[in-house]
């Protein structure tokens, strides 16, 4: 099966991901969840294909070489093309949420292609996270953000984090250039639609969507101060989550990759 064929048919195949390849003459170790998934779920054997994604983007179709009791021994078959990732680097700020949902806001906005979400908490915020539940909570993002990635054929997973501050994440993102949005609803003149129409070229997109509780005047005129252009999605009031996932299929759909 040539290289095309099975870019072709590697819609098929199953795909495992590994942060790092560490491969010595074409063989590599695959430990953990998704060793464990590959020989107790799936009850894969030596010689079953898929593809092996690894955290920096690369792809190769692999096969199982040989099956321990806690690793599978794979050798790397050919390179496959990776998937550009899109043309605009999509970044939001998002205030933590309960978890359901930020569960799947972590989810739509992998999958549409954004590029980094940093969790904050802003005044109402409701969600309160000590340090030991943050890092836990971050895990579970990151490994959906993963699962996301390889459900959707990303070459790279979402990145999440470090979590600040609201008035700190604002700050840092002062300096950053591109089209620099915060989703207000009491937004009275300004929507997204105009934003995007009249924002020049960009590479970068920067959004920052507000907790159940929605933003203060004064958080929003932090934002603006900052560079942060306060824009509306209409006239109905959108859960977080749907905002966050509108915003990201309207920038990607106007100026990046759907579609
Ligand atoms: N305080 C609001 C709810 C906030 S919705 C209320 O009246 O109940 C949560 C977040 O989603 C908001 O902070 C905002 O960032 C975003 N959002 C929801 N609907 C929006 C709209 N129509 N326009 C712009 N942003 C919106």
């Amino acid at each position: 099966m040539g290289l095309s064929d099975v870019a072709k048919g590697e819609g098929a195949l199953r795909r495992f991901f590994v942060e790092a390849l560490n491969d010595q003459d074409g063989i590599c170790v695959i430990t953990g969840s998704e060793a464990r998934h590959m020989t107790r779920v799936l009850r894969m054997k030596p010689g079953d294909r898929f593809v092996l994604m690894t955290g920096d983007g690369r792809r190769y179709e692999a096969k199982v070489a040989a099956m321990g009791g806690r690793e599978v021994k794979v050798s790397l078959v050919a390179p496959l093309p990776t998937p550009a990732p899109s043309p605009i680097r999509l970044t939001l700020l998002q205030s933590l949420l309960k978890s359901g949902p930020m569960d799947y806001l972590i989810q739509k906005t992998s999958e549409l292609g954004v590029h980094r979400i940093i969790p904050f908490s802003s005044e109402r915020t409701v969600v309160h996270l000590n340090q030991e539940q943050l890092s836990r909570r971050t895990a579970r993002w990151q490994k959906i953000a993963v699962s996301a990635a390889k459900q959707s054929g990303r070459s790279i997973p979402m990145e999440i984090g470090p979590f600040y501050a609201y008035g700190e994440v604002i700050q840092g993102y002062e300096s950053v250039p591109g089209l620099k949005v915060i989703l207000w609803e009491d937004e009275p003149c300004t929507a997204l639609k105009d934003a995007l129409k009249q924002a020049s070229s960009f590479e970068c997109f920067t959004g920052i969507i507000g907790p159940e509780g929605g933003f203060s005047k004064e958080e929003v005129r932090t934002a603006g101060a900052a560079g942060f252009v306060p824009v509306s999605l209409g006239r109905r009031i959108l859960r977080a989550e749907t905002a966050a996932i509108t915003v990201a299929a309207v920038v990607q759909y106007e100026r990046g990759d759907l579609g």
